[in-house]
């Protein structure tokens, strides 16, 4: 019984003790019946046997059972057989007959609904003519009375404790369901609670990997990242046959702008132009960056070479029109330059010689005078041959 559950091991010990009890209420009615009777040693031995050892073999059976609740419910159908027999012994007795079937058909009933009710009673009658068959037919219906007032008390016993055991029965089941409940309700807390959780790791993990591509001051996305996209869009516009236009672009003069207005102004101003950029990045696929110090970049997949230049021009001339007070400027204004190199059919082998062509072009920009836009000697071709196809 050691790997029975506890409601298990309840079930057999309950059955066991009502069983013992009841039998032996029944064994000392009979005895009060029949006592001073012509009943034979071998009637005497059946009863016996029945009532007093029977209830014990059962237990030991049961306890050894590998399905033991189930055992107890098979045995019940035992019983009934075996009582059936002890019926034709008593020779029919009214008051013993009525106590022993009315016991069992309550205790199949209980435990294996009133469906049970015609199996239980077919038992009997097999189990009473068993005992005719044996013991040969005898009916004396009339019962003592000292037997037949036991087995009103055995009854009224017998019942009672019926109705306590479901009561109980019905207590710790509700207990169980509350207890259920409880534990559901907790379940439940502890999802929400996790749930949130969950949420709040996404939302800082999404914080950590946009700081780790941010740049703090202006937002736009830092060298790190740059590199990272450059190298892999670089890549696809290849494998699908479009261009691919890069734009370095640097203030004019900034070292100027700093000594003249301060740091915390030179910071102002770099923002704004990080602005102006991150507007020209308009399609999904479009990248601002900044690059280092006052140099920034922009990325355009599948951009040809005269779109990227009416871009950059266009930005270059809305940083002048903004007309940021620069005095030690050409003119006046903060401006920037900005060097254009654009990957078409494979002229920039890796996006490190992008970069560099980029680079001299600002620089070409840079020593043209600043506040212009330079395009890379590579991509001049290619942007002559785009302008002639799109007149
Ligand atoms: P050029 O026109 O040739 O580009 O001249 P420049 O003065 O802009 O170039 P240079 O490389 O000599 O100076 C860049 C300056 O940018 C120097 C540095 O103090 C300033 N700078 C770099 N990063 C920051 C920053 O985060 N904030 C501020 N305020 N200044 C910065
Ligand atoms: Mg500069
Ligand atoms: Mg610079």
């Amino acid at each position: 019984m050691a790997d029975l559950s506890k409601g298990a091991r309840w079930l057999i010990r309950t059955h066991y003790v009502m069983r013992v009890a009841s039998f032996a209420t029944v064994f000392i009615a009979t005895c009060l019946h029949i006592a001073g009777k012509a009943y034979g040693p071998g009637a005497w031995a059946y009863l016996v046997g029945l009532l007093l050892v029977y209830p014990q073999l059962e237990f030991w059976w049961v306890r050894r059972s590998a399905a033991s609740p189930a055992a107890v419910v098979r045995a019940l159908l035992l019983d009934s057989l075996l009582l059936g027999a002890y019926i034709a012994t008593v020779k029919f007795s009214d008051w013993l007959t009525f106590s022993v079937a009315l016991g069992v058909l309550s205790n199949s009933a209980a435990n294996k609904s009133w469906r049970s009710t015609g199996s239980t009673l077919l038992a009997l009658a097999a189990g009473a003519l068993l005992g005719v068959g044996v013991g040969g037919f005898h009916f004396e219906p009339h019962t003592d009375w000292p037997a037949s007032l036991l087995c009103m008390l055995g009854l009224v016993a017998y019942v009672l404790a019926v109705g306590n055991i479901t009561f109980a029965r019905n207590v710790q089941l509700r207990l169980i369901r509350e207890q259920l409940r409880a534990r559901e309700r907790e379940l439940l807390d502890a999802n929400a609670t996790l749930h949130t959780s969950l949420e709040e790791i996404e939302a800082l993990r999404k914080g950590l990997l946009e700081q780790a591509n941010q740049d703090g001051l202006t937002t736009l996305f830092n060298r790190r990242f740059l590199d990272s996209t450059l190298e892999r869009e670089l890549a696809r516009c290849k494998r699908e046959a479009k261009p691919l236009a890069l734009i370095m672009l640097d203030i004019d003069h900034f070292k100027k702008y700093n000594d003249c207005y301060g740091h915390q102004a030179g910071d102002e101003c770099l923002k704004v132009v990080a602005q102006a950029l991150q507007a020209s990045a308009k399609r999904p696929g479009d990248l601002a960056a900044r690059y280092g110090g006052e140099e920034f970049s922009l990325v355009l997949p599948d951009t040809d070479g005269v779109e990227a230049l009416r871009m950059v021009e266009e930005l270059r001339q809305k940083i002048e029109d903004a007309a940021m007070p620069h005095l030690q400027s050409d003119r006046k204004v903060v401006t920037i330059s900005a060097g254009l190199a654009v990957m078409a059919a494979s002229n920039y082998a890796s996006a490190e010689q992008l970069l560099r062509a980029a680079d001299g072009a600002l620089y070409y920009a840079k020593w043209g005078g600043r506040n212009r836009v330079h395009v890379a000697p590579e991509s001049s071709v290619r942007l002559a041959l785009d302008a002639q196809l799109k007149k």
